[in-house]
């Protein structure tokens, strides 16, 4: 396996325009390429701070640089399963779940309209800076719903992320202005379900 040792950057699957009419290009490109990578680089400063101070004294304040860095990773793990959960409107987006994760939300939640409800309410009413997430909790063999503030609240350990939604409002701003609820809505669209249902079979 190719080692990285910093955090990486991914390339979008699709188009900046292609989760149009839901996603504009403007509001893909300023997501993807200026508040994604922020975290990429934010991360990577930590990394480098640890590297250039290893041979030193501990010359950082262990608090702030690992808040900052539980920070930066959140940003970069969140965003770039975001990416891979989103697929354009009619090629990959939208529609209904099928297969495994289809099966475990009917038995979790009761129905695909009802888990639609509870995760749009999820990711309606985060204060301030969040996302609601779809998990897998092995412990219990359940999937199980997060709401994630910033990038790291709220997040259980050693659950699998199948699901998330960005609800910050750098993601919706520019399309949607204060309207998170349309922005919401919007998202069901352009849902990648084989994409989460493949992650919910590698649980
Ligand atoms: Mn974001």
């Amino acid at each position: 396996m190719e080692s990285h040792k910093f955090y990486v950057l991914p390339e979008l699957r699709f188009g900046y325009s292609a989760l149009e009419p839901f996603l504009s290009e403007e509001l893909m490109r300023l997501h993807h390429d200026k508040h994604h990578a922020a975290y990429v680089k934010g991360a990577n400063a930590v990394l480098e701070k640890m590297d250039a101070s290893k041979a030193g004294n501990m010359d950082f304040d262990a608090k702030a640089l690992f808040k900052e860095l539980s920070f930066h990773i959140g940003g970069q793990k969140l965003h770039s399963l975001f990416w891979e959960n989103l697929a354009p409107a009619g090629n990959g987006g939208g529609g209904k779940p099928d297969g495994g994760i289809a099966a475990a939300i009917d038995e979790e939640f009761g129905s695909f309209e009802r888990f639609k409800k509870i995760f749009s309410q999820t990711a309606n009413s985060v204060e301030g800076s969040g996302w609601a997430a779809l998990a897998f909790c092995f412990e219990t063999q359940r999937p199980i719903i997060m709401q994630i503030e910033k990038h790291n609240t709220n997040v259980y350990p050693e659950c699998m992320i199948l699901l998330v939604l960005d609800v910050w409002e750098h993601a919706y701003y520019l399309d949607y202005k204060n309207d998170r609820t349309k922005f919401v809505e919007a998202f069901w669209n352009i849902v990648n379900w084989s994409e989460v249902n493949k992650r919910f079979g590698e649980v």
